[in-house]
């Protein structure tokens, strides 16, 4: 059975040569995208258990939040920027459910971080379309897989400029005209410790709008976490 299992693995890897994104070696185990060397590559920021942490100052003062992480750093021209455009370009999605697993782990080890709902920012429908997923899901999946939290996509809503204003308007009271988020269906989130998760936190302009919106809903607190923070 294991030799048929073995030869199984070696026919797939015929068809679907299984490398490493990161630097292309065919050394590395099924469950992975990465090798070892790449894996220990990554540069990790250690900003989890850290107060008032780089990625917190970015967003302090301009939204109420409990705490805020970024797993690894992003600078031009690394291992990690060709990870993150792998990711977002060219369907690597096993690399960014891999990223949201090393994130899940991090978190999972820091009590500053217990949320109950797992939020992805969400993509624009038309890149929607164009993309087919969308890269925070694919990295809060992860995250879920580690440390067991649902996530619920249907409270925050990206809004829809080319949909009509009668749409729109349904959305209710909780629409904020000056946001490119809305809110819809609030109960599913009330009296929720949230965690709103995105790819890259690089200004903290999207993490604000959807983080203000989200901390409208009564009882709501807010966390955020993101795979990577920018220097670029
Ligand atoms: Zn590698």
């Amino acid at each position: 059975m294991q030799a048929l299992t073995t030869l199984g693995a070696a026919i797939g890897h015929l068809f679907y040569p299984h490398v490493c994104a990161g630097c292309g070696s065919d050394k590395l185990g099924q469950d992975t995208a990465l090798c070892w060397y790449c894996l220990d590559e990554l540069p990790l920021t250690g900003f989890v258990d850290q107060r008032d942490n780089p990625a917190e100052k970015i967003l302090k003062g301009r939204l109420p939040f409990d705490a805020v992480h970024a797993g690894f750093y992003l600078s031009r021209d690394s291992l990690m920027e060709d990870l993150i455009y792998q990711f977002k370009y060219k369907r690597q999605i096993a690399l960014g459910e891999q990223l949201g697993l090393l994130l899940g782990e991090q978190l999972k080890e820091s009590s500053r971080f217990e949320p109950e709902a797992l939020v992805p920012v969400p993509l624009h429908p038309k890149k929607l379309r164009q993309r087919g997923y969308n890269q925070a899901t694919i990295i809060a999946k992860g995250i879920a897989k580690i440390i067991q939290v649902p996530i619920i996509e249907q409270v925050l809503i990206r809004k829809n400029f080319s949909g009509s204003q009668t749409l729109l308007s349904r959305m209710g009271r909780w629409e904020n005209s000056r946001s490119l988020f809305c809110i819809e269906n609030p109960h599913r989130l009330r009296n929720k410790r949230v965690l709103l998760i995105d790819d890259v936190l690089t200004t903290g302009a999207t993490l604000e709008s959807c983080g203000l919106q989200l901390a409208a809903i009564p009882g709501v607190s807010v966390s955020m976490a993101t795979a990577c923070i920018s220097s670029l």
